[in-house]
């Protein structure tokens, strides 16, 4: 059985507990023992990986994941894109993330109905690099929705699937879970960056919500949903949506609803797309005053409000920004780990357990994938430096020095990395 053991470790376990020295020893696939006796455990037969005191972590989860979506300006950009050629763009960014430390990804939504599912089924069949995947289907949406970008004149692609009333719904739910979707995505608000349906409008009605989560429940899926305005959020509580994300509109009765199911659902804000918007638009057409006057700056603020108060009721929040556009390409995913601090008032463990503890829980994991346990899946990173002081080194894809999944190491610079330290020290 494969062995590999992490010698003298600072292991940041995940938990919220400090940081510890310890040895720890992967065995398969699963964390065997953490020695926080350094020098006891025995080596024999294994890899050893001397960590001299760096960072031990478990490996990212991106909440939010859009493995699909790249370099998109507008929404209808991700539908010019022909299916030969998004299929290896998909392809490409699943490698990326896994590269930046992601070795999670729950997906909010895909591009094309099947490019969530044929990765994941390449990555799980040991064919591709990438992350564990939980695959989404298309966004689900009404006429005039977000990811309706059809004029009465002229058809265009997107990446929504539209259907319209209870009966139109539980046709494309099926045909989504008969396709090998792990989970279905429905947009029960519009969104400012769209055409059509602002923000502040829930525009899918609460029997065709009802209706996605009712046949989604009968595949066995989860179901995740896009939902600003404060009756979205309602609506998807009341409908038993298991991820209601952004929900930066969410007023006192939509916080209280929340909270009622926090043992059930997840949210994530999203908040790395609006960031980008502001402040990395202005190659891409969104000046920083534009990107204000669009009501990015307000986003930010409403999410403050409503992330402050959903961390102090204990309801469980991903990481995840919506990477995967221009101004928030892919690979750049951990920035949000920041954004949570800078934006959102969490401290950098609070951040870092949105993206590791609550990431394995939202992959179905909880309990065994997410921290540093014995007896849980060995997806660990080591990092180069300490993300506890400083968040921005975990976008750096050079800070890290190991990345394994699943017990297989995919990424190990450990031995250049001390090199470059005796190199510094001399
Ligand atoms: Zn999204």
């Amino acid at each position: 059985m494969n062995r590999v053991f992490f010698r003298n470790a600072t292991v940041w376990d995940g938990s919220g507990a400090n940081s510890f020295p310890a040895d720890v020893l992967v065995e398969g696939n699963r964390i065997k023992t953490v020695a926080r006796n350094v020098g006891q455990l025995s080596a024999d037969g294994a890899t050893v990986i001397d960590c001299r005191g760096l960072t031990l972590m478990p490996g990212l989860v991106e909440g939010h994941a859009h493995i699909s979506f790249g370099g998109a300006v507008n929404d209808k950009d991700l539908g010019d894109i022909p299916p030969e050629e998004h299929l290896l763009l998909t392809m490409r960014n699943a490698k990326t993330l896994l590269d930046h430390g992601f070795t999670s990804a729950y997906s909010a939504a895909t591009a094309k109905l099947r490019l969530d599912v044929v990765i994941r089924n390449e990555i799980n069949a040991g064919r591709l690099p990438g992350p564990r995947i939980r695959a989404a289907s298309p966004e689900i949406t009404v006429t005039a929705g977000l990811g309706d970008e059809r004029k009465n004149h002229m058809y265009y692609e997107s990446f929504g699937m539209i259907a319209d009333g209870p009966d139109d719904m539980a046709r494309v739910v099926r045909l989504c879970c008969r396709e090998g979707v792990d989970n279905i995505k429905i947009n029960i608000s519009g969104d400012d960056l769209g055409p059509m349906a602002h923000g502040g409008l829930t525009v899918m009605r609460e029997s065709e919500v009802a209706t996605a989560v009712e046949v989604a429940r009968d595949f066995g899926k989860r179901v995740n949903c896009h939902s600003r305005a404060a009756e979205s959020v309602k609506r998807a509580v009341r409908c038993g949506v298991d991820v209601i994300y952004h929900c930066e509109s969410a007023d006192e009765e939509a916080l209280d609803m929340l909270e009622s199911v926090k043992d059930r659902i997840f949210v994530g804000p999203a908040i790395g797309i609006i960031y980008g918007t502001i402040y990395d638009g202005a190659a891409f057409g969104f000046t920083k005053e534009a990107a204000i006057a669009m009501g990015m700056q307000r986003v930010i603020d409403d999410s403050r409000r409503v992330y402050t108060e959903l961390r102090k009721r204990g309801v469980r929040v991903v990481i995840g920004g919506d990477y995967g556009f221009a101004q928030s390409p892919q690979g750049t995913n951990a920035r949000d780990l920041k954004h949570f601090v800078d934006l959102l008032g969490y401290s950098p463990s609070e951040a870092l357990q949105c993206g590791a503890k609550v990431g394995g829980e939202i992959m179905g994991l909880g309990g065994e994938l997410g921290q540093i346990k014995e007896g849980y899946l060995a997806d660990l990173l080591i990092v180069d430096g300490d993300p506890l002081k400083d968040l921005a080194i975990m976008v750096d894809e050079d800070r890290l020095a190991v990345i394994m999944k699943d017990g297989a190491l995919y990424k190990d610079k450990s031995a250049s990395v001390a090199r470059g330290r005796a190199t510094a020290a001399q």
